[in-house]
């Protein structure tokens, strides 16, 4: 089993239920951030990349390439987080995305950049880069979200293209969750992973982009963090910047994103920002010891450079990219560890 699909696994939905649910793989986890990873506050120069996950690190070779040509920070995210998009085998964002429970791929993203401009897109179908979508959303509208069908209108009146984005190898995997779950709560083991990726140019300045297929077999109609500004990513440029991934509903819950920038305005390092707002989700999840599937990861940088990531279990890396060291993998430190 991958350490991505060690990081959630999801139950399937019941036939009227609401929730959407996770389960996690290993049940011998203790509370405990003691003995788990240093809390390492690193310093770096700028320009810096930071994006969830391992697919982070083809995300982040394409946007440093642009932003060292010089291209807009806001193009370079868009051209990165393009990269595990349009790959078939990211099967948590974009074309061959997970479908929700009707075989559907409905896509979340949203973009912002350092005048607190965004544009956001959300349970839209058919579109392989909702993020560019998400982009022309902050250049060409006074919105900042659109949804559905508008969306999907929108981004065929801006000259993109409609595809089917079910792979046949997500398609498979759906008929299968089909015959096993029979649309009973039956625990379903799948890998879903957003990407998010937070830029610190050469001037200084803080961008962000997230992009994700959302939860596996959800609920038609779903909407995760993801798209949300404030909760799955969010940026001050007098601050940092933050984004999540994870249960979306949890992030949502506790607006996560804007509450690490606001820990980072108030002097806390960006792990510490992270690490504090996992712990206050965990503590509003009172059933949480019920809930295996409980998982929420930040990542967040700075003005100055530091950056940093927290989960409330183990499993959680992000891929930096920097002058000093290139692109290579970070691991986060949980709440939980293993024992
Ligand atoms: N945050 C995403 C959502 O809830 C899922 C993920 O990042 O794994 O849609």
């Amino acid at each position: 089993m991958s350490s991505r699909r060690k990081f959630i696994k999801k139950a399937a939905l019941g036939s009227v239920a609401i929730s959407s649910l996770y389960t996690y793989a290993n049940k011998s986890n203790k509370e405990d951030a003691s003995t788990n990873d240093v809390l390492t506050t690193n310093i770096k120069k700028k320009p810096i990349i930071i994006s969830t996950w391992r697919h982070g690190l083809a995300a982040n070779e394409e946007a440093w390439k642009e932003l060292k040509n010089n291209k807009p920070a806001l193009d370079a995210i868009v051209s990165g987080v393009g990269i595990p998009e349009a790959d078939p085998n990211v099967r948590s964002v974009g074309y061959g995305g997970l479908p929700d429970r009707e075989g559907k791929v409905t896509l979340d993203a949203c973009i912002m950049d350092k005048n607190s401009d965004c544009g956001s897109v959300s349970f839209l179908q058919g579109i392989k880069h909702p993020i560019a979508v998400a982009k022309k959303v902050l250049e060409e509208t006074p919105h900042v979200m659109l949804t559905g069908k508008g969306a999907l209108q929108f981004a065929l009146e801006k000259g993109f293209k409609e595809e089917n984005l079910l792979t046949e190898k997500s398609k498979q995997s759906w008929i299968k969750w089909l015959e096993k779950s029979k649309y009973k709560p039956v625990i379903n083991i799948e890998n879903h992973d957003t990407i998010s990726m937070l830029v610190l140019d050469e001037d200084g300045n803080l961008y962000g982009g997230c992009t994700t297929s959302g939860a596996a077999w959800k609920l038609h109609g779903r909407v995760g963090d993801s798209p949300i500004i404030g909760a799955g990513l969010f940026l001050d440029n007098e601050v940092g910047a933050a984004a999540a991934t994870g249960l979306g509903e949890a992030v949502i819950r506790t607006a996560g994103s804007a509450m690490v920038v606001e820990l980072m305005r108030q002097g806390k390092s960006p792990t510490e920002a992270c690490k504090e707002i996992v712990e206050r989700i965990y503590k509003k999840h009172l059933n949480h010891k019920d809930m295996a599937y409980l998982q929420v990861g930040f990542i967040a940088v700075n003005k100055q450079g530091e950056y940093g990531g927290y989960s409330i279990r183990p499993g959680f890396n992000y891929a930096v990219y920097d002058d000093e060291k290139g692109n290579r993998m970070e691991k986060a430190a949980s709440k939980i560890v293993r024992k």
